[in-house]
């Protein structure tokens, strides 16, 4: 089971929810509502390439009773997230009790456009608010093949200051957590409290079965996981 299938990304679920996780978004894990004894499975999606696949995420997360946070782009060069059918993708998604973020690009908008980026992030939030009807609360920086990192926004910007409760990377979980994310696209990476676990390529639930990891934030992306060929 380390293919990057639908069904081994329902399988890996499955196997974690055998062992006692309860799923979480993000928001919940920020607003304290996880209690210290028991194991949780932070679920972030960041949605770089392929939105129309959180369509085939979405009855897999719902059969298994699952809940994730959801961060689409702004400026994705492959899809619009303004486009009808997206929001209302989104919508339905909300509508189940998945949380919707954003998955933003600050430093590459300041550094490429010239744009403030403060005042973008707000009328980002401000945007969204509108579309889905329901508040932002929380980013996710987006890393990408450019000069910018668009974490550095977070130096000397407060997420408060936005009206959001978090950032993904906020040192309270980063620093607290084993990370296994599939970023890589056909192999998985991960770290602990923050720190790179140098050749660790096991799947998400290796990380739990072996290691008995309590809080484990689980970044995938919707582009990672296919039918049958990953350009299908
Ligand atoms: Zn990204």
């Amino acid at each position: 089971m380390s293919g990057f299938r639908y069904a081994d990304y329902t399988d890996m679920l499955k196997a974690i929810l055998d062992q006692g996780y309860r799923f979480v978004t993000l928001r919940e894990f920020f607003e304290g509502k996880v209690t210290k004894d028991e194991k949780i499975v932070v679920n972030r999606i960041d949605v770089d390439v392929k939105i129309g696949r959180l369509r085939v995420l979405r009855p897999i997360f719902a059969e298994l009773g699952i809940r994730s946070s959801v961060y689409p782009r702004l400026h994705a060069p492959g899809y619009n997230l303004l486009n009808f059918g997206t929001v209302r993708l989104l919508r339905e998604l909300i509508e189940d009790g998945h949380e919707v973020g954003f998955h933003t690009e600050l430093m590459d908008a300041s550094g490429f456009l010239g744009v403030d980026p403060r005042s973008l992030l707000r009328a980002q939030i401000d945007l969204m608010h509108i579309l889905l009807n329901a508040p932002i609360v929380g980013t996710a920086s987006h890393g990408d093949m450019t000069p910018y990192n668009n974490l550095d926004f977070w130096k000397t910007n407060k997420p408060q200051d936005f009206g959001l409760i978090y950032e993904a990377y906020d040192a309270r979980l980063w620093n607290d957590c084993r990370y296994v994310s599939d970023s890589e696209w056909t192999q998985w990476k991960s770290y602990d409290n923050g720190v790179l676990r140098d050749g660790d390529r096991r799947p998400p639930h290796l990380h739990a079965a072996e290691d008995g990891t309590r809080v484990l934030y689980l970044l995938t992306h919707p582009e990672s996981w296919y039918e049958h060929y990953i350009h299908e």
